[in-house]
């Protein structure tokens, strides 16, 4: 998905009505070119988030407070995919990561963190007010609450308490297989790779200003039913998110062992400070993945999502189904 286009036509416009981009797992053909201000995000759920982003955007706001906004919007979703309302861990408790880069390479995360609606923000507030980048767990609930962040109920969302039910019957611990959401598919059970659609949802965005500058941010409740105490690429700097911006910034979702293996968006960006296409850059990356191990990465998907200086934009996934 992507937003991009003149004041004028937004005005225009009024509304976001970008289409969503599916990537071709296989099938080269999403370099782009465009004009800034853009975003892009990961997944369908990242339509609303990029007009949340784009409010700031076209108003000439900051590519930062752009993210921020976009990933606060989906964080306040309470029955969705990756704020308080996503997928608990093995032992029932929801545990969110998030991540937040701007264009001077400054940087903040939170990695499972409780009972906090917004760990963007945590995030922002870890990269502006601390000399660290990243806090976990009981400490950057801490932090958070010290900051003026609420502590909100420990409660699990509706579908979340029926899906962990669900989970318990069996115990199964298969972190390479997230699972859907309930409602797109009905009644509650483990899917992969039906119908090509992927079965994660972590928020991932990058936007570049109208002044060129480019940020990211990352939200998630990570895995569903991973073990506690379990990160994922997601809060991790140049895993789940990389901005470089002389050269472009990256996203990725999906299994975050593997990407965390590769130091994945970091890898992204400097394949297209080689002169990759973002598009490209992403191939490579996940060629890095299956090449490392075919057999398993049969059984999992990492995608990646990024965009150049230029604003060109491309996306790249181990299977299909993976929307931007
Ligand atoms: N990347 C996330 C993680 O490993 C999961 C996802 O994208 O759904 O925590």
């Amino acid at each position: 998905m992507i937003n991009a286009m003149n004041r004028r036509k937004f005005l225009k416009l009024g509304a976001i009505t970008a289409p969503l981009l599916t990537v071709k797992n296989s099938v080269a053909g999403s370099l782009q070119t465009t004009t800034k201000p853009i975003v892009i995000s990961t997944w369908d759920s990242g339509m609303p988030v990029n007009e949340a982003a784009w409010k700031i955007l076209a108003a000439k706001g900051r590519a930062l407070d752009a993210v921020e906004a976009g990933a606060m919007h989906i964080e306040d979703q309470v029955d969705c995919c990756v704020g308080l309302g996503g997928y608990p861990d093995r032992d029932g408790i929801v545990t969110l990561d998030s991540c937040i880069m701007d264009e001077h390479a400054n940087c903040g995360a939170v990695a499972g963190i409780e009972r906090i609606k917004h760990p963007v923000s945590v995030a922002r507030k870890v990269m502006e007010k601390t000399p660290h980048v990243i806090l976990v767990g009981a400490g950057a609930q801490q932090f958070a609450v010290e900051n003026g962040f609420t502590l909100e109920s420990a409660g699990l969302s509706e579908s979340s308490k029926n899906a962990y039910t669900e989970w318990l019957k069996n115990s199964e611990y298969t972190p390479v297989i997230n699972i859907e959401r309930k409602k797109q598919n009905g009644p509650f059970a483990p899917k992969f790779f039906e119908d090509g659609s992927a079965n994660h949802d972590t928020m991932g965005l990058v936007a570049m200003d109208i002044h060129g500058n480019l940020s990211g941010a990352v939200t998630t409740s990570g895995m569903a039913f991973k073990l506690h105490g379990r990160v994922g690429d997601s809060p991790i700097i140049g895993a789940g998110l990389f901005v470089d911006n002389e050269i472009g910034a990256a996203t990725s979702s999906g299994t975050g062992e593997e990407v965390i293996r590769i130091c994945g968006t970091h890898l992204v960006v400097e394949f297209m400070r080689q002169g990759y296409s973002p598009e490209m850059a992403c191939k490579k990356a996940v060629q890095r993945i299956v090449n490392r191990d075919t057999e398993k990465a049969k059984t999992l998907q990492v995608g990646f999502l990024a965009m150049n200086k230029k604003g060109q934009y491309g996306a790249y996934a181990i299977q299909k189904g993976f929307v931007f």
